[in-house]
């Protein structure tokens, strides 16, 4: 019998955190597990989430960005997802929007 690739839409809660470092490997901190919301839905892809999306594999790999979860809404997909959140990533994040918006104008 083939369960796989249906484990996991079980839960309320998607585990993002099994066998992964607790150590983020940009700032070699502690991270936090921390439940975030997954985004359903048509995600905006505009030149923002582009540019912040090639910086943040390499700057803030951990900074908690809400995860998209695809167009694809269904009561049984998890709602959140259990993360490991990193503080330096997260102050890299706003000071990376805070230089973008400078340069760009801030969004509406
Ligand atoms: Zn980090």
């Amino acid at each position: 019998m083939v369960v796989l690739g249906i484990v996991g839409c079980a839960t309320k809660v998607a585990d993002h955190t099994k066998g992964r470092s607790s150590t983020c490997e940009v700032h070699e901190v502690a991270m936090e597990k921390k439940s975030l919301p997954i985004m359903y839905g048509l995600p905006d892809f505009n030149e923002r989430t582009r540019a912040r999306g090639a910086a943040t594999g390499k700057r803030f790999p951990h900074a908690g960005i809400p995860l998209e979860g695809g167009c694809l809404v269904d009561a049984k997909n998890p709602k959140e997802a259990l993360m490991l959140v990193c503080a330096e990533c997260q102050r890299e994040l706003r000071e990376w929007n805070e230089a973008y918006d400078k340069e760009h104008g801030a969004p509406r």
